[in-house]
C-alpha cells in the first residue's frame, strides 16, 4: 500500500477569486476565467484535508458604477444593491463554494481599507503630491479612470481608459493618454491642480524583481510571469491611490476631504475584510489566513488584473509589513464567444441567469465545457457546438454511459446489492491499479493550475470504466458465468465510486447525485480523495445502492441553433438600440417641400425581380394610376406578404430603370429596432388612394 505524504501535511490556504464588479450580471467569461478554476481548486484543497478560506465579494466602488447610475437616473447604491444580489445568486446557482461572499460597501471593509491606508500613511509609504490632473470644467469634475478616454501611448488603441488600456493591458495614469476626452461631456479636458497620495512603485522595484522575477520564475504561469516582467522592465512609476470623487471610501487623513481611495487600492483589501467577516462568524482568527508564513495565498484572476495583483497589491502588502505575499496568481487569458470578444456593452455574452433558464439543472455541463476548454495559456473560444460536443461525446457518452450501465446492471442482476467478488483476474488487478493512480495524476494537474488537463483525466477514468465493461461484457457472462459476472460488477462499482469522489471539484452537482445513487452516506466511512489510491475497497459487497437516474442528457442540434439565433438577435437589437441618430440634413424651404408629391397608395401585385436578392417589382394603385415601382425590400418581405399593403408613395420622382424595369416612383420605408424594414403607412380607415400627404 502506498503511503502518501501529502495527506499528512495539511496546509492552510487562503484562496481568493477576483471581486466581480457590480455594474452588471456575470457571464461565462467570468466563470471560465476565474470562478470555476478557483472553485475546483478550493474544493480540491478541502477534499484533500486542507484548511481553506475561499474568499470573494462584490467590488462596489469606482467610476463605471457612477457613470451607469447617472445614465439610469438612479444612485450608485441602487446599482450595486441590484447587481450584488444577482451576482451572489449566480455563484450559488453554479455551486461556487465561497466560504464568504462580502461586499466592499460593508462597514468592515471601509474600516479595514481606511486602517490600511492610515498605516501606510503613518509609515511614510506614500508620496504626497500636488499635480495637474485632467479636469472637465463643464461637469465640474476631475477626470480619472473611466471618466476619460484617449489613445494608449503604448499600443495606439484609441479607446484606452484613464487607468488602463484594455487592448494591451498597460496600466496608465489619465495624463498619459494622448488626445484625452471626457467621458461625461465629450469635452477636451483642461489641467487643474489637486493633491493626491501616490504609492511609489519605483521604490518597490528591487523587491518585485527579487520576489517575482527570481523567486517565481518556475512556478508562475508563463503568461503571468511574462506580463509582470515586461512591466517591471519598462520601469515602474508612482501610482495615485486617491481620487477626487464622491463615491468610495473617504480618505481618512488630513487634507483628504472630498477625496476617496482609488477603487484599485480598496478592492484587493476586500479580500482581507471578507476574510475578517468570515472569521468573526466562524470563530476563527483571520490573521492566521493573512499573516502566517505557513499559509498559502492564491489569487484567481483574469489577465486584465495581473498588474494589480502582481505589482500593486503586493507592494501595498509589503509596505504594510505584516502580511504574507501571494504564493501564486494563476491568471487566465480571455474567453471569446463564437470567435468574438465577449462584451457586456455589445451584449455579446452568455449570461448565467439566462443559461439556467435555457438549461435548467445543467450547471455541471457548463462548468465542464468551460473547464475542458479553459483559456489557461492563451485566449480561447467558447462555441455552442463545442459545448454540445463536450456534453454529448464526453459527459453523456463516456461518464454518464458508464455510470448508467453499472447502476442499471447492478439493479437488474442483484436488486441493487453489490455482489461478492471471486478471485481477481489479471485485468481486474490492472484496472484497479490504474484507478488507484488517478488521484495523484489529477492532483498534480490541479496543483499546477492545469484544470483542463485535470478534467480530461477525470474523463479518462470514466473511459477506463467503459473499456473494462466493454471488454468483460457482464451482459454476456451473466448467462454463462455468474461468479465472473459478480467480480466484474464489483470492480466496475469500485470505479463508479472513485468517480463519485474525484468528480466533485469539477462536477459537484453530478458528484452529489452519484453519491446519492451509490448511497455513499450509508458507508461506514465515506471515501476521501486520497482513499481512492490507498483503499482496496471503496464500496463493499452487500452494500445496497439506489435505482439510477440519468446524470446527463443529450443536447440536440435545434437547442444549439436556438442559442446561436438568440446571440445573433441580441446583437442586432443592441446595434439598433445603440445606432446613432442621423444628424439633421441641410435646411430646405417650404417651396422645396411642396415639390414632393406624396400620395397614399395600395400595393396590388408583387413579384421578385429575377436574379436579384433585394428587389421586388410592385404594381401600385396611386389613385392617379396603377404603376410599376421597383423597391429594395425583398430581403425583408416576401411578395405575398406585401400585397394589399397601404403605403406612402413619392409619385413625382423621375423614373429610372433598375435591371431593365422602369421604376415610376418610390415607396417610403423606415427601420424598426431590429434593423428590419417597415412601411411608413397611412393605416387608418377611410383614407383613400391618391390623397396627398402634406
Ligand atoms: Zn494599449
Amino acid at each position: 500500500m502506498c503511503f502518501n505524504k501529502r495527506n499528512t501535511m495539511s496546509k492552510r490556504y487562503t484562496i481568493t477569486a477576483a471581486l466581480p464588479y457590480t455594474n452588471g450580471p456575470i457571464h461565462i467569461g467570468h466563470l471560465a476565467g476565474v470562478y470555476v478554476p478557483a472553485d475546483i481548486y478550493a474544493r480540491y484543497m478541502r477534499l484533500t484535508g486542507n484548511d481553506v478560506a475561499f474568499i470573494c465579494g462584490s467590488d462596489e466602488h469606482g467610476v463605471p458604477i457612477t457613470i451607469k447610475a447617472k445614465k439610469e437616473g438612479v444612485t450608485p447604491q441602487d446599482i450595486v444593491d441590484k447587481y450584488h444580489a444577482i451576482i451572489k445568486q449566480s455563484f450559488e446557482d453554479f455551486g461556487i463554494t465561497f466560504d464568504n461572499y462580502s461586499r466592499t460597501s460593508a462597514k468592515i471593509h471601509h474600516d479595514t481599507a481606511q486602517e490600511f491606508f492610515k498605516t501606510l500613511y503613518n509609515k511614510n509609504e506614500f508620496v504626497e503630491e500636488v499635480t495637474e490632473q485632467l479636469y472637465d470644467a463643464e461637469a465640474n469634475q476631475f477626470l480619472a479612470d473611466r471618466f476619460v478616454t484617449g489613445t494608449c501611448p503604448k499600443c495606439g488603441n484609441e479607446e484606452a481608459y484613464g487607468d488602463q488600456c484594455e487592448n494591451c493591458g498597460t496600466s496608465l495614469n489619465a495624463t498619459d493618454l494622448i488626445n484625452p476626452k471626457s467621458a461625461i461631456t465629450g469635452n477636451v479636458p483642461t489641467l487643474k491642480e489637486t493633491k493626491h497620495w501616490f504609492l511609489p512603485l519605483n521604490k518597490h522595484e528591487a523587491f518585485l524583481r527579487e520576489w517575482i522575477l527570481k523567486g517565481h520564475k518556475k512556478d508562475w504561469k508563463p503568461n503571468v510571469y511574462g506580463q509582470v516582467k515586461s512591466w517591471i522592465d519598462d520601469g515602474l512609476r508612482p501610482r495615485a491611490v486617491t481620487r477626487d470623487l464622491d463615491w468610495g471610501i473617504p480618505v481618512p487623513v488630513e487634507g483628504g476631504e472630498g477625496k476617496v481611495l482609488y477603487v484599485w487600492f480598496d478592492a484587493p483589501i476586500g479580500y482581507i475584510s471578507s476574510t475578517k467577516e468570515w472569521a468573526a462568524r466562524e470563530g476563527k482568527n483571520w490573521e492566521d489566513y493573512w499573516k502566517d508564513e505557513n499559509t498559502k495565498l492564491v489569487h484567481f484572476i483574469g489577465k486584465d488584473n495581473i498588474v494589480f495583483h502582481c505589482i500593486i497589491f503586493p507592494s501595498m502588502l509589503k509596505a504594510e509589513g505584516s502580511y504574507i505575499l501571494p504564493d501564486n496568481v494563476p491568471a487566465n487569458e480571455f474567453l471569446n464567444l463564437e470567435g468574438k470578444k465577449l462584451s457586456t456593452s455589445k451584449n455579446w455574452a452568455v449570461w448565467l441567469p439566462e443559461y439556467l433558464i435555457d438549461f435548467p439543472n445543467q450547471q455541471d455541463v457548463l462548468r465542464y465545457a468551460l473547464t475542458a476548454n479553459a483559456p489557461e495559456s492563451k485566449d480561447n473560444d467558447f462555441t455552442w457546438k463545442d459545448f454540445q460536443a463536450r456534453n454529448n461525446n464526453e459527459l453523456v457518452a463516456i461518464f454518464g454511459n458508464f455510470i448508467n450501465r453499472v447502476v442499471v446492471l447492478t439493479n437488474k442482476y442483484y436488486e441493487g446489492v453489490i455482489p461478492e467478488p471471486s478471485a481477481y483476474a489479471a485485468i481486474d488487478e490492472e484496472t484497479l491499479a490504474a484507478v488507484k493512480a488517478y488521484p495523484a495524476v489529477i492532483s498534480s494537474s490541479i496543483e499546477r493550475y492545469r484544470f483542463r488537463e485535470a478534467s480530461q483525466e477525470l474523463i479518462n477514468l470514466a473511459r477506463l470504466g467503459n473499456k473494462y465493461l466493454a471488454d468483460e461484457e457482464p451482459w454476456k457472462t451473466i448467462k454463462t458465468d455468474e461468479a465472473r459476472t459478480k467480480t466484474v460488477m464489483f470492480v466496475a462499482l469500485q470505479i463508479a465510486s472513485a468517480l463519485a469522489v474525484l468528480s466533485e471539484p469539477f462536477l459537484p452537482f453530478t458528484s452529489t447525485k452519484l453519491k446519492g445513487i451509490l448511497c455513499h452516506s450509508e458507508l461506514d466511512s465515506e471515501s476521501k480523495w486520497e482513499d481512492i489510491s490507498t483503499k482496496d475497497v471503496l464500496i463493499p459487497a452487500n452494500h445496497k445502492i439506489n435505482k439510477g437516474e440519468l446524470l446527463f442528457s443529450k443536447i440536440e442540434d435545434e437547442t444549439i441553433q436556438k442559442q446561436l439565433d438568440k446571440l445573433e438577435a441580441n446583437k442586432k437589437a443592441n446595434e439598433a438600440a445603440n445606432k446613432a441618430t442621423e444628424p439633421q440634413k441641410e435646411e430646405i424651404t417650404f417651396e422645396d417641400f411642396t415639390k414632393l408629391d406624396l400620395r397614399v397608395g395600395t400595393i396590388l401585385e408583387a413579384e421578385k425581380m429575377p436574379k436579384t436578392k433585394k428587389l421586388l417589382v410592385l404594381k401600385v394603385d396611386t389613385g392617379i394610376d396603377t404603376r410599376t415601382i421597383v423597391s429594395g425590400i425583398a430581403e425583408s418581405f416576401k411578395p405575398e406578404d406585401v400585397v394589399g399593403k397601404r403605403v406612402t408613395v413619392l409619385v413625382n420622382l423621375a423614373p429610372r430603370k433598375l435591371r431593365g424595369v422602369e421604376s415610376q416612383g418610390m415607396i417610403l420605408m423606415t427601420e424598426d429596432e431590429g434593423g428590419n424594414l417597415v412601411f411608413v403607412n397611412p393605416d387608418v380607415d377611410g383614407v383613400n388612394n391618391g390623397l396627398q400627404i402634406s
